[in-house]
C-alpha cells in the first residue's frame, strides 16, 4: 500500500506541473497516465464501471468524475480537481488534489484551503481506538463552520486489494459511533466541498460528471491513509505541509 501510495503522490506532482491556462483536461490526464505507467503502476480508474480515463478531471462547478476532453481547455482563474489512482503489485491507492489555474480568486483559494483542512480535521480521528464517525463529523462540522455545503451523495471508502472496499466514509455527521479503527486499516478519506449548497446533479449526458446544482465552485481533496498505533500515515502525501 505504501509503495502504491508513494507512486501516486509522484503522479500528482507530475500532473500539477502541466496544469496551466491553455492546456486541455485530456493533456493533464495523459500526463498522469504516462507517469502511472512509468512508475510500474496500472491506472485503476480506467474502465472502472466503464469510466473512460485514468484520471477524473473536474473543473469549477464539477464536483467529481469529470471526463478528460481534448476540447476542454483550462483557463486562467479556473479551479481543477484531479482524482487519480493506481494499482502497484496488486495494491490500490487513491488521491485527489484541487489546483488553481493561473491566478484564482480569493474565494476560490479559500474553498481549496478549507477543503484540504477538512481532510486534516478528519484525520485527527484516523487513529487507533477512535471510531469512523468521528472522522465524518470532524470533516462535516469544519466545512459547515465555513458556510460551505458538504456533498452527501459521495463518500470516502476503505481501499486495499480493491479500489472501493468497506467501510463507506461520509463527509458529514452520522448516527452512532461507527467502526472501531485499528492499526493496519487503509482508508481513502476525501471531502468534497461546495462553495454554495450541498446539492449536486449527475450528468445524464455523459453518465459520469457530478456538478453542484447551484453552479457554485466545488473542491475535492483526498489521500489514502494508514491507521497505525500512533499518528496516521498519509500514503499518498509524504511531503510536509507548508504553513502547518
Ligand atoms: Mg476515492
Amino acid at each position: 500500500m505504501r509503495e502504491s501510495g508513494h507512486r501516486l503522490e509522484a503522479v500528482h506532482e507530475a500532473m500539477r506541473e502541466v496544469v496551466r491556462p491553455g492546456v486541455s483536461t485530456y493533456e493533464v490526464c495523459a500526463r498522469g497516465e504516462e507517469m502511472i505507467r512509468i512508475l510500474g503502476g496500472i491506472p485503476n480508474f480506467k474502465n472502472y464501471n466503464g469510466f473512460p480515463a485514468a484520471v477524473c478531471v473536474s473543473v469549477n462547478d464539477e464536483v467529481v468524475h469529470g471526463i478528460p476532453d481534448r476540447k476542454r481547455i483550462l483557463k486562467e482563474g479556473d479551479i481543477v480537481s484531479l482524482d487519480a489512482g493506481l494499482i502497484y503489485e496488486g495494491y490500490h491507492s487513491d488521491a485527489a488534489r484541487t489546483i488553481g489555474v493561473g491566478r484564482i480568486s480569493a474565494e476560490a483559494q479559500r474553498l481549496i484551503e478549507v477543503t484540504e483542512q477538512c481532510f486534516y480535521e478528519g484525520i485527527r480521528f484516523a487513529v487507533y481506538r477512535a471510531h469512523l464517525n468521528q472522522i465524518s463529523r470532524a470533516i462535516g462540522e469544519y466545512a459547515a463552520a465555513h458556510g460551505y455545503g458538504v456533498v452527501e451523495e459521495l463518500s470516502g471508502h476503505g481501499i486495499g486489494t480493491r479500489l472501493h472496499e468497506p467501510p463507506q466514509i461520509p463527509n458529514f455527521p452520522q448516527k452512532g459511533r461507527g467502526l472501531l479503527l485499528v492499526p493496519g486499516m487503509t482508508l481513502a478519506i476525501e471531502p468534497m466541498i461546495n462553495e454554495g449548497d450541498k446539492a449536486v446533479t449527475f450528468s445524464e449526458e455523459d453518465g459520469w460528471t457530478v456538478r453542484t446544482a447551484d453552479g457554485s465552485l466545488s473542491a475535492h481533496y483526498e489521500n489514502t491513509v494508514l491507521i497505525t498505533d500512533g499518528e496516521p500515515e498519509l500514503l499518498t502525501c509524504t511531503a510536509k505541509r507548508s504553513g502547518n
